[in-house]
């Protein structure tokens, strides 16, 4: 918490970032008004996003897939409040070290902060009843919106906001579970950076300052033992990574995963970060096979980070041609004049009902007016429909940066939509 956001290392990282993403073409803040995806504005507040509606359909997918990938890998989902008792922030230790990044309030005489993480929640769900080591390790999974003070000169776009969703999660489990459950994260980690277009990273393992023991929590032993664990589990899936002494937060060391995009660039998304410190304060245990209390650990863990972020660094890398399983608008049906219109509803009609997001383009333009329009909203699919496709019961398509591939039934649209699906 303390170390995150404060040492100059961090500031120069954050430099680097704005001074690189600056010498790109393709910046999301311009795409994303191009597409109509999303905008902030002073009247909202800096570093606050409203989604449009293209920007929320995308948002939805990821979520939707992102919810569906961890039923299947063993978590379960849960959903939190935004704002919580100060109380709550001072046992969590964050009113001591983060309260300059917290926005806090007060009413009828009690201060309540508006979360800036979203690890207490989940320890209190976990705290609920005793929990027994046969039912570890659990693994709560939430998108959770949280705020957080950035200084205004730091924000950018949505590469750096305010109030953003991390696609979080906590896995609470014993000391032995540890390393197993950081080779499945290390799997699933790869299994979703590889479906959204990411198929090159570079892996950092961030381990305490041992100059400076003081300045992190928990014994030597602890911190040998946990750094270990990280580094076998890297070691094992044969992940070569580089390690970065004095890149651990005070309560644990972490591996991170940072991206390399279409440019070259690096970016950190993944951080999967173990923690000693809030099982501690938190005093979360389960009863083990010989009947006794034992302290549990914890590992908190996002996969693409800030969705506001990766967002962001999708739309760069692909410069906002988005691969069509994420399009807000996969294909356009476009009559070829008036007499031709019926078809072409019919044409969208089925691709709706087939689960295909569909427009119609029913205005007076011509088509190759309409076709231009499609290109620049770079939309996959552009649906022609004409007196001759009307006759076949057949459509041509044309493909966006392609150009026409040709004669298909709706039903083979249809499935080659879905099979450019999740890759
Ligand atoms: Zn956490």
């Amino acid at each position: 918490m303390k170390n995150r956001d404060s040492p100059r290392s961090h500031e120069n990282f954050l430099q680097k970032e704005k001074k690189e993403r600056e010498l790109s073409n393709a910046d999301h803040r311009l795409v994303g008004q191009q597409l109509d995806l999303f905008s902030m504005n002073e009247e909202v507040g800096v570093g606050l996003v409203l989604w449009h509606p293209s920007g929320t359909v995308v948002r939805r997918i990821i979520r939707d897939f992102w919810e569906e990938e961890h039923l299947k890998n063993g978590y379960q989902l849960v959903c939190t409040p935004h704002i919580a008792r100060e109380e709550l922030w001072r046992v969590s230790g964050h009113v001591n070290y983060y309260e300059q990044n917290m926005y806090i309030f007060k009413k009828d005489g009690e201060r309540y902060v508006v979360k800036p993480m979203n690890c207490p929640f989940h320890i209190e769900i976990y705290k609920a009843r005793p929990r027994s080591y046969r039912e570890l390790p659990i693994r709560y999974a939430e998108w959770g919106t949280v705020y957080r003070y950035e200084r205004s000169g730091t924000l950018q776009g949505l590469l750096r906001v305010r109030g953003f969703t991390q696609d979080d999660a906590h896995i609470f489990c014993t000391s032995k579970q540890v390393e197993p459950e950081i080779l499945r994260l290390l799997d699933f980690t790869r299994h979703m950076l590889e479906r959204f277009g990411f198929k090159e990273y570079r892996v950092y393992l961030s381990t305490r300052d041992p100059q400076h023991p003081e300045n992190y929590m928990g014994s030597e032993q602890d911190w040998n033992q946990a750094q270990s664990a990280l580094a076998n589990a890297l070691k094992e899936k044969s992940i070569s990574y580089g390690e970065m002494p004095g890149g651990a937060v005070f309560y644990g060391p972490k591996i991170d995963v940072n991206v390399v995009d279409a440019a070259g660039r690096e970016w950190q998304c993944p951080t999967i970060q173990f923690d000693f410190n809030l099982p501690k304060r938190f005093n979360i245990t389960y009863v083990g096979a010989d009947g006794k209390e034992h302290q549990v650990v914890m590992i908190h863990r996002v996969l693409l980070g800030a969705i506001e972020r990766f967002f962001a660094i999708m739309i760069e890398h692909c410069n906002g041609n988005l691969p069509v399983w994420l399009a807000p608008i996969q294909a356009v049906v476009l009559p070829v004049g008036p007499d031709c219109l019926q078809y072409a509803e019919e044409v969208h009609r089925k691709l709706l009902n087939s689960g295909i997001r569909s427009e119609l383009d029913n205005s007076q333009a011509t088509v190759s007016y309409k076709i231009r329009q499609a290109e620049i909203r770079k939309i996959p699919y552009m649906i022609i429909c004409g007196e001759q496709e009307a006759r076949l019961r057949k459509v041509s398509v044309r493909e966006h940066k392609i150009g026409n591939t040709g004669l298909l039934t709706v039903r083979e649209l249809v499935k080659k939509t879905k099979g450019q699906g999740i890759r």
